[in-house]
């Protein structure tokens, strides 16, 4: 035997992200604007709750699919504030982040060689799971369709390898969100196919324009919808590692399976915690929109004052201005405004090659922070020239 390793894995590229990280140490005095968590801490009841459940060495493994008290309250969630019945019992897993969930369902769907299709720019996260599990993502690039994509370019990108489309809805990086309205057509034309829809809606408690409506809403695709959701963003919980997977239990028996090989069970105490934020916490993410609405106005309104081309978020807690007209890669125009303008960003090109000539600003900041940012975006916008 040869130490040869998986191509797979050795063909998965480090993020574009991860290179203009490693430039952020060498700017110290610069502004940054690339974290991708909620800058509040998790609710103090929930805190308690976790603690507690270490004090009565409640440390040990659960069910795999997780607590059924858990299971219970995130059933009860969804149906409360959605309408959509999920069997606690059956069709409900608490993973270790919603990154794992996603990773599960993919491993359980794809084989080698199958398609999967990405509205994108999208989360750095997706096209390496999907790689790593023999998948090929398949970019359905909205660039040019206001972030959002259409039943026509969905119905392009189906071919007879396509096994699922993976939504994400509020989007990282662009924090534009789906009305109702859109999602009907998106919705009739994926009911006219034999394909999963697996749709990320981690954000959807951070939506403060207009309401969230769920891809798992809808009767005509609900049997064949995988629905990822948690508690990173909601409440502020990412280093807890808490996760949702909710689906037909025909699937969520095998997903299940790969679950269970893979890490047992989700993270215990955290468990604990989150039956807490489920049943007794529900108006914190309230607290954080608040907060979230008024920096994205704030944002919203210098980045357009500067000249910028941007759609207005209307959740998450992201904003994804174009900067095609400066004439430099998103790479470049995030390198230099960090150099010169003393303001890190992300490259929108981190975001899959559909996010090139864009850059990501989290306004997970105070607004303090972002105030001196935009001040300083602005002032050195104006050595810009334009194409
Ligand atoms: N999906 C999206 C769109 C995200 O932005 C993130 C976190 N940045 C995740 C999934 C991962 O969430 P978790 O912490 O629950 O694994």
């Amino acid at each position: 035997m040869s130490l040869t390793l998986n191509p797979r894995a050795e063909a998965l590229k480090i993020s574009g992200i991860r290179q203009f990280f490693n430039q952020l140490p060498n700017y110290p005095d610069a502004i940054n604007l690339t974290i991708g968590q909620p800058d509040f801490p998790t609710p103090e009841k929930v805190k308690e709750a976790g603690k507690a459940a270490i004090t009565a060495n409640l440390t040990g493994y659960s069910h795999n699919a997780g607590l059924v008290e858990l299971r219970q309250e995130i059933s009860a969630f969804f149906q409360d504030t959605y309408n959509l019945v999920y069997n606690p019992l059956t069709e409900i897993i608490a993973t270790n982040g919603a990154s794992e969930a996603l990773d599960a369902v993919f491993r359980t769907i794809l084989q080698e060689g199958d398609e999967v299709i990405l509205p994108a720019p999208c989360f750095a996260g997706y096209e390496p799971i999907i790689e790593l599990n023999g998948g090929k993502p398949v970019l359905l690039d909205t660039s040019d369709t206001g972030l959002v994509p259409t039943a026509e370019a969905i119905k392009a990108l189906i071919t007879n390898k396509t096994k699922a489309i993976l939504f994400n809805f509020p989007s990282n990086p662009t924090g534009v969100t789906l009305t109702k309205a859109q999602m009907e057509p998106l919705v009739e034309e994926l009911s006219k196919h034999e394909i999963f829809v697996v749709t990320d809606e981690i954000y959807s408690e951070n939506t403060f324009e207009g309401s969230h409506t769920s891809f798992a809403c809808f009767d005509a695709i609900k049997d064949r919808t995988f629905l990822v959701h948690g508690l990173s963003k909601s409440h502020s919980m990412t280093g807890w590692r808490m996760g949702f997977l909710l689906g037909p239990e025909q699937y969520v028996t095998q997903v299940l399976k790969v679950h269970m090989y893979n890490t047992v069970c989700a993270s215990v105490p955290s468990q604990y915690a989150a039956i807490e934020a489920l049943k007794n916490n529900r108006d914190a993410p309230e607290m954080m929109n608040r907060a979230y609405r008024e920096r994205c106005d704030f944002v919203y309104g210098k980045l357009t004052e500067m000249g910028l081309d941007v759609v207005k978020p209307a959740g998450a807690f992201y904003i994804f201005p174009s900067i095609t007209k400066y004439g430099m890669t998103s790479f470049e125009f995030a390198s230099a405004l960090l150099k010169e303008g003393g303001v890190a960003a992300v490259p929108g090109s981190a975001f899959t090659k559909a996010g090139e000539g864009f850059l990501r600003i989290s306004y997970a900041y105070s607004m303090p922070t972002l105030e001196r940012a935009m001040e300083r975006m602005a002032a050195w916008m104006e050595t810009l020239e334009k194409k």
